[in-house]
């Protein structure tokens, strides 16, 4: 029996799938099993009753096993074997978190009136209610909002991710922070600036008040638990070389990662390039703002020039396949930006944009689209976009998650495989599986940090109903707004 406080969770399963450098990318260990220890990954590997025997004897009196409602006293029989796929919890590189009650809202149209029909209206609604809506639901809304986003991200799976915290949502970070806690989820907060083309209520002239503002949240929540701020400018137009630039030198004196937005949509990008003469990339690379702690987001619209930049300055890129298509924006060229060894990870965007969050239908499409643009079956195998929604993104955002393994940080979840549409699953299939035939809702269990979330399908944390209530009331509220409400041309950079 361990002597101090230390407490272990043993999870067993058909298969584990470490996405491992260490134990290697592609293994998959029949009837496998995940120890944590505290907010650790403590052991892996294949199980067997003589392993399960001695975690047994050995840490009697502070185990849990996953799925057992036994607290003591434990067989081998105990120890259940899961028809589960066991995986690290995905890691999603770039999304909005106060978008999740506008799904389904100013649907086919481009970025630019899907911003002012959809995210600039429930802005001015959340701006101009917010006296009434505090009084309707007993907290700030935005709150109701981000808390939604933690549901949406815990029901698919996501365990950590990085939050692009734009336009007025910059003013609100102590009620992301405390959504990311209450949900046991870990995060980083790119917070948002602007000062040009954008609403006049909202930019930050002079600059400075955009370093305050990050100097201020770092003071308040830089401890925060399991929560990161950063830097994210909204967009490559809305922020000039001047404000970029002492972001950047925030971010290198701080140590951080920066985000930013960048030739996202085609006609912004266009107008961009013709005004500035130089793209957002040769902009940003003029001013000395990339390297490998810079994350764009989308990169859709892409010169030759500006893949050798990014090639040369290490920038990270993150694909938002499911945004990119719906909005129409297209899609970047990431065959050739992988060919030039440019890291990328797969990410879902925002669920106003997306519309949902299944980070395994954004890997589907990512692989899909370019199978089929390349006329090439054999590009991005299922293998290969799994590690770039666990491993390469974490990686990407240095966090110590996105694999199986020793020492990382316990973000683990369990697929389900005894649904339908994921049966017959082998070992020799199921990687393809998971890319191919699951939809993302089999996440049953999700465990972060070694913390139980969810289990099967039970979310730990969260009142699921109440949000679920909250939110619809939200959405019911704002489309009543819309009848009287003024249209907001916040975002239109082109005319
Ligand atoms: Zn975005």
């Amino acid at each position: 029996m361990s002597k101090n406080k230390d407490t272990f969770k043993l999870v067993r399963g058909r298969f584990v799938i470490p996405i491992s450098d260490k134990l290697g990318r592609n293994k998959v260990i029949e009837d496998g099993y995940v120890l944590i220890k505290n907010d650790k990954i403590f052991k892996v590997g294949k199980y067997t009753d003589v392993i399960g025997k001695s975690i047994i004897e050995k840490y009697s009196g502070v185990l849990e096993i996953i799925g057992c409602s036994k607290k003591s006293n434990f067989t081998t029989k105990d120890i259940i074997k899961h028809n589960c796929a066991i995986l690290p919890g995905f890691v999603k590189a770039h999304g909005h978190d106060h978008e999740s009650p506008i799904i389904g809202i100013a649907k086919d149209v481009p970025l630019t009136p899907w911003l002012d029909k959809a995210v600039n209206l429930f802005t001015g609604f959340m701006n101009e209610k917010r006296k009434f809506l505090e009084k309707k639901f007993g907290d700030s809304p935005n709150y109701i909002t981000y808390i939604k986003a933690r549901l949406d991200d815990i029901h698919y799976g996501i365990t950590a991710s990085m939050v692009h915290h734009c336009n007025h949502n910059k003013y609100r970070v102590e009620e992301i922070v405390r959504a990311n806690i209450k949900a046991g989820t870990k995060m980083i907060v790119a917070v948002g600036s602007q000062d040009q083309h954008y609403d006049n209520r909202i930019l930050d002239i002079p600059a400075d008040i955009a370093i305050e503002r990050l100097d201020n949240y770092i003071k308040l929540y830089g401890n925060a638990e399991r929560t990161i701020i950063i830097p994210g400018p909204d967009q490559d137009f809305s922020n000039s070389p001047t404000l970029l630039r002492k972001l950047k030198d925030w971010a290198n004196a701080h140590n951080s990662l920066i985000h930013i937005h960048s030739s996202e949509e085609p006609n912004t990008t266009r107008w961009f390039t013709q005004t500035n003469k130089m793209t957002p990339v040769e902009m940003f690379n003029s001013i000395n703002f990339l390297d490998e702690n810079t994350i764009v987001a989308h990169q859709v619209n892409c010169t030759d020039n500006d893949l050798e930049i990014l090639a040369k300055t290490k920038t990270k890129v993150v694909h938002n396949p499911l945004a990119n298509t719906i909005l129409g924006s297209g899609m970047p060229p990431i065959i050739k930006m992988l060919e030039k060894g440019i890291k990328i990870a797969i990410s879902t965007d925002g669920s106003g944009s997306a519309d949902n969050q299944s980070i395994i239908s954004a890997a589907r499409l990512a692989s899909q689209y370019q199978k089929a643009l390349h006329q090439d079956a054999t590009l991005l195998p299922a293998q290969q976009v799994l590690e770039m929604i666990t491993i390469e993104p974490s990686q990407m955002l240095r966090m110590n998650c996105g694999s199986l393994e020793e020492g990382k940080d316990a973000d683990v979840i369990l697929l389900d495989l005894s649904r339908p549409n994921l049966t017959p699953t082998r070992i020799d299939n199921v990687i393809d599986n998971i890319i191919w035939a699951a939809d993302g809702s089999e996440v049953a269990t999700v465990i972060s940090n070694g913390k139980i979330l969810k289990e099967n399908y039970k979310f730990k944390t969260l009142n699921a109903e109440k949000i679920k209530q909250d939110v619809q009331l939200l959405s019911e509220l704002l489309i009543e707004y819309r009848k009287t409400a003024k249209e907001i041309r916040g975002t239109g950079a082109h005319k």
